[in-house]
């Protein structure tokens, strides 16, 4: 855990200034979650905010306080920039390293004002302020603690409580994932106090899913594939079944998933074609100590976490599962191993 200089960030926060947060691309429950929160906590001190996100996000977070709001650079780069440009302040929410935020990286390099990133992702770049902690399920629950650092806890009302629960219950699985702690769910209490409705957040969140999404999720089940030997299950989309299925981004957020709902399965991978470009999005997620993190940088140009990491490839499906399959044998001993 690392936590620098937020004495002189409360000094600096003292006075209004322009504010930018901005999320990784192809932002997230838990990105969407804590910039927004972020947002309207930052106002409350009369600051002036704009969220930038580099893309879009997915239609179930639209219905968050402002999501309207935020600025998306695809859309808007001109707006986007400007933004950038004049912020007093950069806030850095649930990424680590500016090269996931495509152009807007370049900007906030260019920018010379104070950086604060807020991150659960390993090994951070190093910015003016930084609090970074691995151990943490999700961002918004470290934006939780940072508001309470501030000595400003009784200003989480009930719009800036369902911004934080969604991003904690989205990237914990709905609280059921390894770092969800005791704190995780006494932070969860008391943001129901503060009027979260958590019957409203889970139908919007689970229950605001399109046609294509099902359609492409039983493609997807169809080709699931289960390597016993190796304890893994691995999945696929080609861009014609996205194309022919009115795809949009987020309808396969998850599906990974269901290669670990399988009994003993411990590692579960999906490879999806880009409907654009030239490459393949890979998605991993295991169980245990099997560290995906490790094997997408060693052999996907990705990264991530222990239990849930992205990469890419850029050869053609066939190939990228053949180089995939090669390199289980290297792993088939710690995935043999893992207790779960
Ligand atoms: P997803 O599979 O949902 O895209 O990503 C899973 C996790 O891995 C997320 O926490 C995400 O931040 C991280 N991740 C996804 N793609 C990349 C990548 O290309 N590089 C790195 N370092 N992390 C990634
Ligand atoms: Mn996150």
């Amino acid at each position: 855990m690392q936590m620098t200089n937020f004495d002189a960030l409360k000094e600096l926060l003292s006075t209004p200034k322009k504010i930018a947060i901005l999320p990784h691309k192809n932002p997230d429950g838990d990105a969407i979650g804590s910039t927004l929160a972020m947002y309207h906590y930052l106002r409350k001190h009369q600051h002036t905010c704009n969220i930038v996100a580099p893309n879009d996000f997915p239609k179930f977070l639209k219905w968050l306080p402002s999501a309207k709001e935020i600025v998306i650079a695809d859309y808007q780069p001109k707006r986007a920039e400007a933004i950038i440009h004049q912020a007093d302040i950069i806030f850095i929410l649930d990424f680590n390293t500016v090269t996931r935020i495509d152009d807007l990286g370049n900007w906030v390099e260019r920018s010379k004002a104070p950086k604060v990133l807020i991150d659960h992702h390993r090994e951070p770049d190093q910015f003016d302020f930084m609090y970074s902690d691995i151990e943490m399920p999700a961002t918004c629950q470290m934006v939780y603690n940072f508001i309470e650092a501030m000595g400003d806890v009784d200003l989480i009302d009930d719009v800036i409580a369902p911004c934080i629960y969604t991003g904690m219950m989205t990237d914990t699985g709905g609280f059921r994932f390894r770092n969800t702690s005791s704190s995780t769910h006494r932070i969860v209490a008391d943001l129901i106090d503060r009027g979260v409705e958590v019957d409203k957040v889970t139908s919007y969140v689970n229950d605001s899913q399109s046609e294509a999404r099902l359609k492409l999720l039983s493609l997807t089940l169809n080709n699931l594939t289960f390597l016993p030997e190796y304890r893994t299950a691995f999945m696929f989309l080609k861009r014609e079944d996205l194309l022919e299925n009115g795809f949009q981004k987020g309808d396969t957020e998850g599906f990974v998933n269901y290669g670990l709902s399988v009994e003993n399965y411990i590692f579960s991978v999906i490879f999806i074609e880009d409907t654009v470009h030239n490459f393949i999005k890979i998605s991993l997620r295991s169980k245990g100590d099997f560290d995906v993190n490790e094997l997408s940088r060693k052999y996907f140009n990705g990264g991530g976490h222990m239990n849930a990491a992205g990469g890419r490839s850029d050869v053609p499906m066939e190939e990228t599962i053949q180089f995939f399959k090669s390199i289980l044998p290297e792993y088939q001993e710690s995935l043999l191993k893992v207790e779960i």
